[in-house]
């Protein structure tokens, strides 16, 4: 696997705010990688550094090969960036925005149309191209924006934030845009998001605590890590069940006569289920979430 951004501690201080303390990780090529991280924990500082617009105190980045603080120029042409503001003019339709941002890279008018056919097509914006960009839902312009990131067709496109604000509906469809674009481009996704359910749907999470990576993972390793699952069982009879769980060593509280096992694998609840099968009126396993995983890593215990 390719690794196409290193980090290798990397520093950032504001004064004496130390807003990045020496953090190392990876992205591989061709994956969806989501950066997550409350307010204020280093995401942005250390974004704006990976995409050559902040300098760092220490630490070497290599982007797509090339080293950061040597080649910028090098790196600002491997990447793409859709920043929480748009720098798009309201007034002129969609196409003269995507034209006037191809410009600046110097794209001859031939290979300038084509790349616009082409990112218009990945970003699906094509239906309200010819519509002034100020006349558009927040979704579709979000999806503009994704376009016009796309044009000079990089290797790695960072996305921060990109549905906060939006309703669930067309949170929705700016996400499967964005999936559909890594999914069929295999484009490297850089992804800042506060939304887990999102960021669940990651190929591998980095999560940032108060200048420091406080965990990274799968979200599949993160869940099986910081979240619990729950078992809940409804016995046909509950002296018998509280019997054989106690056998068990499996601790439990009961709410409204429902079992209830907090279980730090889900596999474990097999054991469990088999040993207590011929008295259970009911079951239901419930997953723990990448929801949980953030408050466990980012709330008390892990801050150092
Ligand atoms: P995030 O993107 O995760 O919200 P930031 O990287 O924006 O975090 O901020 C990390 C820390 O650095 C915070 O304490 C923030 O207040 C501080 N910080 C960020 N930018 C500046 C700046 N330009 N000047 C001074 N302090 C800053």
């Amino acid at each position: 696997m390719n690794k196409i951004i290193q980090v290798s501690e990397l520093t950032k201080s504001y004064g004496n705010v130390h807003a990045v303390k020496g953090i190392n990780f990876y992205v591989e090529q061709g994956t969806l990688f989501a950066f997550l991280g409350e307010n204020g924990a280093g995401k942005s500082t250390t974004i704006d550094i990976i995409s050559t617009l902040l300098k760092p105190n220490s630490g070497n980045v290599l982007i797509d090969g090339f080293t950061l603080g040597k080649e910028d120029n090098q790196i600002r042409s491997s990447i793409g960036i859709v920043f929480q503001d748009s720098l798009l003019d309201p007034l002129l339709t969609v196409k003269e925005n995507l034209e006037i941002r191809g410009s600046f890279y110097q794209l001859k008018r031939a290979a300038l149309q084509i790349a616009i056919k082409q990112a218009a097509e990945i970003a699906d914006i094509n239906e309200f191209i010819n519509r002034p960009y100020g006349k558009l839902s927040g979704g579709q312009r979000r999806r503009v924006d994704i376009a016009r990131a796309l044009i000079h067709t990089p290797k790695i496109l960072f996305l921060d934030e990109p549905t906060t604000g939006l309703d669930p509906q067309t949170r929705k469809n700016v996400w499967d845009t964005i999936k559909k674009l890594q999914k069929e481009t295999g484009m490297t996704v850089f992804l800042t998001t506060h939304y887990m359910e999102e960021a669940a749907q990651a190929d591998y999470i980095t999560i940032m605590g108060h200048g420091e990576i406080v965990a990274k993972g799968t979200p599949l390793e993160l869940k099986e890590r910081f979240a619990t699952d729950l078992l809940k069982i409804k016995p046909i009879d509950e002296a018998e069940l509280s019997e054989t769980l106690n056998r068990l060593h499996v601790p439990f509280t009961i709410t409204n006569h429902v079992f209830q096992i907090q279980l730090q694998r889900t596999i474990d609840s097999i054991e469990i289920i088999e040993n207590c099968k011929s008295n259970i009126a009911n079951l239901e396993v419930i997953n723990g979430t990448m929801d949980d995983v953030f408050i466990h890593v980012t709330g008390k215990g892990v801050e150092s």
